[in-house]
């Protein structure tokens, strides 16, 4: 079937999937936690974030997580360090982290000056403070199927479609995309909770097809508005990883359907409004539901972050709460 006939045979307009409202359930229970750990074990979970050099968009998703922490009672440090720091000097910083008792996860923030090696940084970290989920031990573990710290953005993704009661077992899963910190771990978890999965990527033959089967598709690749009504099953559960820019008001309007009005006031103020990789107005007319972006699935990592750093807290403690 054609995009376009595939397009008018539908008239109805896919469900948002609502990012924050599961953002801010996670959230709920992370402060809960928080004051257990508190009141009954006397400890404080901290988080240590490290940022090197001013990458602009570092500074943005730094300032969130340290000020998510600080909101949910989590103590957080910010170590700022300058983008001359020397690859050794970052690893003593790394070590240091390492052996403090206090500090229950460490975050290097990418990506380094570079100059720095990234895989050598993230080897470093105590794979049982690495709350992103990133160390070679956290990794093999996700694959082995045994506990691991999981990246925060498909961990957040596994925890939308269970409290939005989306059938994971047996659903064909679809990701596109392969990066170390999406797409491989999206999906090995979808996996480890019975899905049958496939992996696209740039060298995927027959796109639309591969993704025409896709009871759960997940896009995961950094181009704006890339899937299209012709990747997209009807009725599908259409997750949104994608966070793209997009500044022009021609681009709005194809893009954004009802919504390009008040995408094009935003980009008249200020310079760009956001899209992630889905043809949002397309997958409107033929996705059962969708996630917005904004709104989606971004706001799930941070919310992630946290869990994983109580997650951390408590393992490291044999302290076992009984609800995470
Ligand atoms: P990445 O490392 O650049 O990986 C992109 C993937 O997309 C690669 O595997 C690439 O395939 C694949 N790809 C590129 N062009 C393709 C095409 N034409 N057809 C099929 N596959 C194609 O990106 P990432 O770090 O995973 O991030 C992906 C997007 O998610 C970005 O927009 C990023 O900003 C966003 N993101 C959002 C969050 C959040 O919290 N919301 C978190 C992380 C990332 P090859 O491997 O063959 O090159």
């Amino acid at each position: 079937m054609s995009a376009e006939t595939k397009m008018q045979s539908s008239e109805h307009k896919a469900t948002i999937l609502d990012g924050k409202a599961t953002a801010e359930a996670i959230k709920a229970e992370v402060a809960k936690s928080v004051e257990r750990l508190k009141r009954e074990f006397n400890v404080q979970p901290c988080l240590a974030v490290v940022r090197v050099g001013e990458d602009p968009a570092s500074e943005v998703y730094v300032n969130s997580k340290v000020a998510t922490s600080e909101a949910l009672g989590i103590k957080s440090e910010h170590h700022h360090l300058s983008d001359d720091i020397s690859q050794n000097e970052l690893l003593t910083v790394v070590r240091s982290l390492n052996e403090r008792e206090d500090v229950d996860g460490i975050l290097v923030q990418l990506p380094l000056p570079k100059h720095i090696d990234e895989g050598l940084i993230i080897e470093t970290i105590n794979a049982e403070k690495d709350v992103d989920g990133f160390h070679p031990v956290n990794v093999g573990r996700l694959s082995l199927g045994q506990p691991a710290l999981a990246p925060c953005t498909p961990a957040g993704i596994i925890e939308l479609l269970d409290r939005n009661n989306i059938e994971i077992s047996g659903a064909n899963a679809c990701v596109i995309g392969r990066s170390n910190i999406v797409g491989k771990p999206m999906a090995q978890l979808l996996l480890q909770r019975n899905a049958t999965v496939t992996i696209c990527h740039s060298r995927t033959k027959n796109l639309a097809d591969v993704t025409n089967q896709a009871d759960i598709l997940i896009a995961a690749i950094g181009r704006a508005g890339f899937v299209r009504a012709e990747h997209i099953k009807h009725g599908a559960v259409v997750i949104d990883v994608g966070m793209n820019k997009v500044t022009s008001d021609e681009e709005a309007k194809d893009f954004f359907g009802e919504e390009a009005e008040k995408r094009i006031a935003a980009i008249k103020k200020r310079g760009f409004t956001l899209i992630g990789d889905v043809h949002q107005a397309e997958a409107d007319k033929i996705a059962g539901m969708r996630t917005p972006v904004p709104g989606g699935v971004g706001l799930l990592t941070v919310a992630m972050l946290m869990k994983n750093t109580i997650t951390a807290a408590c393992r490291r403690r044999e302290i076992k709460l009984g609800v995470l």
